[in-house]
C-alpha cells in the first residue's frame, strides 16, 4: 500500500520528557515530517538516531516505528566569535548493530507541586481517566486539566498514544477549556514565542568542577564545552549529577563547539536509564545544563554564551537549563541559572551537597554504563571524558574506567614532561652564560693588552717627535751662527776693500804713466819692485766691481768653530 502513512515517535533532545507520536507521507524525508508537524526548532536543527546520527535526510519509511530525536545542530561556546553559526553539518557516525531502544509505557503527570507520578495507559483511555485512576481527583472537586509541555489542554487525548511522554495537571483556569491550547500552536516544544520563566535554582557539586579542571588543565588554552546530566528534585532545584565532554567540532582559546548530535546520544541514554533502572516515584534523568570552559579568561558568558544558553533553555522542558563555567587555569568557576543573570556577571558557585536516593543512583549508574559503553564502541576521539560527577568514588569502587585519574596522570605527565624541557633550556642557557662570560673576559684581556700597545707607540712617537724638535732647534741655531759668521766676515770684506779704495788713487799714475813713456815705465816697475807688498794687495782687490765674495774661510780658527758646533749637534 503505497499511500499508507508512517507512523514514528519524534523527540526533543533536549528535554525527554516530551515526545509525539507522529504519521508521515511516506516519501517525505524525517526533516520534512518534523517541519509539518511543528516539531522543528527556530533555526537550523537536525533529526538524529538514538546513536547521534544525523538522519534528517533519511525517508520516514525507514524508520517506521522508531523514535527519533529532534535538536539544535550544534552547541557553541565561545568568547571571541560575534554571532550564533549553525550549519547542516552531516556529521554522525555509524554503528553497525545499535540496541534497540525499548518503547516506554507509561505517561508521567507533573503536578504543580512538583509531585510525578507515572502510570500505565489503560486500552482506550483517555489521559484526564488515566490520571484520575492512579492519581485520584482533587477532594474539592475542582475541574483538573491535563496540559502538554506547550499549554496544550490534552485530557481528551488518547493515553495509549501518549506513552513516554510527561504531562503537567493544573486547575482548569478556563471554563470549557480549550484557550491555553493557542499557546502551544507551533507544536508540543520549542515553541518560539514563549516567555521566559522565572529560574529555577541550581544545585552544582563540587565534583563537577573539579573534574572538568582536571579533564580539562592539559589542553592548555583551548576552550571545551560538554553536557551536564542532571533531574529535577522534590524542592524543583536542576540539580547536576553528572556530565560528558564530547568531541569538539571546534575548538581554540575563544571558541568551542560540539554537535547537536551529542544530544540525540545524551537523551537516548537518559531514556535507556529512565527505563531500566529506578521507580515511578524516582525522577527521569535528562540534559540539565551545558558546562564549558574559559581557560585563563575568567568566569563570564559572552554574547554568543548567553545565545547558546537561551537556545538551550527555552528548547528545555519547564526551561530548566543551567550553564556552568570553568576556567581549569586559574581555577575559578561560575554557575548560571539564566541568561539574564549571566548579562548580569550574576554567577553562582559549585558547592551543592548532592545526595541521591539508591533508586536514583541505579539511575544514574545505568546512564554511565551506557555512555561507557558508548565511549567503547566510538572511541575515545568522540566522547573523550565521562564526567562521573558525585559518583565518582562508587564508579571507580565498581571498578569503571577512571578518566578523572587518567586526565590527573596525563596532566603530571605533560608537567614532568615540561619540567624535564625546562631543565634542559635552563641548562643551555647557563652554558651560554658560562661562554659569554668567558669571551667576554678574553675580550677585555686582548684590549687591555692592544691600550699597551697603542701607550707604547704613542710614547716612542713622542720620544721621536722630541728628538726630532731638538735637532731642528739644533740646525736652527747653526743656521744662526753661519748667518753671524758670515756677515762679521762681509764687515771685515767691506773694511777690507775700504782700505784698498784708500791704496788705489796712489796707484793710479803708476797705471797711467807706462802708456806716455816707455823709460819712465822701466823706472816704474823698478818701483814696483821695491815696494814687495802693495802687488800682492792689488791683485786680491780686482776686480773692484764684486761687492759681496762667496765666504771662503781662510782662518784655520772659523773652520774649527763650525766643527765644534757640528759636534754638538751630533751630541
Ligand atoms: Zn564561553
Amino acid at each position: 500500500m503505497q499511500n499508507t502513512m508512517i507512523p514514528l515517535t519524534v523527540a526533543n533532545t533536549l528535554d525527554q520528557t516530551t515526545k509525539q507520536r507522529i504519521e508521515a507521507k511516506p516519501n517525505q524525508t524525517l526533516k520534512q515530517a518534523v517541519q509539518a508537524q511543528n516539531l522543528a526548532p527556530q533555526g537550523a536543527f537536525d533529526v538524529y538516531d538514538q546513536l547521534g546520527k544525523v538522519i534528517s535526510g533519511n525517508n520516514v519509511a525507514n524508520h517506521r516505528d522508531a523514535t527519533v530525536y529532534v535538536g539544535v545542530a550544534k552547541v557553541a561556546g565561545g568568547a571571541l566569535r560575534g554571532g550564533f553559526d549553525l550549519d547542516d553539518d552531516d556529521d554522525g557516525w555509524d554503528l553497525d548493530d545499535p540496541a534497540p531502544l525499548v518503547k516506554p509505557r507509561e505517561v508521567t503527570f507533573i503536578l504543580q507541586n512538583g509531585e510525578r507520578h507515572a502510570a500505565q495507559p489503560n486500552p482506550n483511555e483517555l489521559l484526564i481517566q488515566t490520571y484520575e485512576r492512579v492519581v485520584g481527583r482533587p477532594r474539592d472537586g475542582s475541574p483538573m486539566e491535563i496540559y502538554d509541555n506547550g499549554g496544550a489542554v490534552v485530557s481528551s487525548r488518547s493515553a495509549p498514544d501518549m506513552v513516554g511522554r510527561s504531562f503537567r495537571v493544573g486547575l482548569r483556569q478556563f471554563p470549557g477549556g480549550g484557550s491555553r491550547s493557542k499557546i502551544g500552536k507551533r507544536g508540543a516544544f520549542f515553541s518560539s514565542g514563549r516567555q521566559t520563566v522565572q529560574p529555577f535554582p541550581a544545585k552544582v557539586p563540587k565534583e563537577i568542577i573539579d573534574q572538568t579542571t582536571a579533564f580539562t588543565q592539559p589542553r592548555g588554552r583551548l576552550e571545551m564545552g560538554g553536557l551536564l546530566i542532571g533531574h529535577v528534585d522534590h524542592e524543583g532545584n536542576n540539580v547536576v549529577v553528572c556530565g560528558f565532554f564530547p568531541r569538539q567540532d571546534e575548538a581554540s582559546s575563544g571558541y568551542c563547539e560540539f554537535s547537536g548530535s551529542f544530544n540525540a546520544i545524551a537523551s537516548a541514554a537518559c531514556d535507556f536509564a529512565n527505563e531500566r533502572a529506578g521507580g515511578p516515584h524516582t525522577p527521569s534523568l535528562r540534559i540539565i545544563g551545558w558546562i564549558h570552559t574559559h581557560p585563563d579568561i575568567g568566569i563570564f558568558l559572552s554574547g554568543i554564551d548567553i545565545n547558546t544558553f537561551g537556545i538551550l533553555r527555552r528548547a528545555s522542558f519547564e526551561q530548566r537549563s543551567v550553564a556552568v563555567v570553568v576556567d581549569p587555569l586559574r581555577e575559578q568557576h561560575g554557575v548560571y541559572i539564566s541568561e539574564k543573570k549571566a548579562t548580569n556577571h550574576d554567577a553562582g558557585l559549585a558547592e551543592a551537597k548532592v545526595e541521591l536516593s539508591e533508586d536514583l543512583e541505579a539511575r544514574y549508574h545505568k546512564f554511565l554504563n551506557r555512555m561507557r559503553a558508548l565511549q567503547n564502541k566510538m572511541g575515545k576521539e568522540e566522547l573523550p571524558f565521562i564526567l562521573p560527577g558525585v559518583l565518582y568514588q562508587q564508579r571507580r569502587a565498581m571498578g569503571d574506567v577512571d578518566d578523572v585519574m587518567e586526565a590527573k596522570l596525563q596532566a603530571l605527565d605533560k608537567l614532568h614532561r615540561q619540567s624535564v624541557k625546562d631543565a634542559e633550556t635552563i641548562r643551555n642557557l647557563e652554558q651560554r652564560i658560562k661562554a659569554m662570560e668567558v669571551s667576554q673576559i678574553s675580550a677585555k684581556s686582548s684590549l687591555e693588552k692592544l691600550n699597551t700597545k697603542l701607550e707604547k707607540e704613542v710614547r716612542s712617537l713622542q720620544t721621536k717627535l722630541g728628538l726630532e724638535a731638538k735637532k731642528v732647534r739644533t740646525l736652527e741655531q747653526r743656521n744662526e751662527i753661519f748667518r753671524d759668521k758670515f756677515l762679521a766676515q762681509d764687515k771685515k770684506l767691506a773694511e777690507f776693500e775700504e782700505k784698498v779704495r784708500a791704496l788705489l788713487p796712489r796707484l793710479v799714475p803708476i797705471f797711467v804713466k807706462p802708456s806716455d813713456e816707455s823709460a819712465t815705465s822701466n823706472s816704474s816697475n823698478r818701483n814696483l819692485g821695491e815696494k814687495s807688498s802693495s802687488p800682492e794687495i792689488s791683485n786680491d782687490v780686482d776686480p773692484p766691481s764684486r761687492e759681496v765674495s762667496p765666504p771662503q774661510p781662510t782662518s784655520s780658527n772659523e773652520s774649527d768653530d763650525v766643527q765644534t758646533i757640528d759636534e754638538k749637534i751630533e751630541k
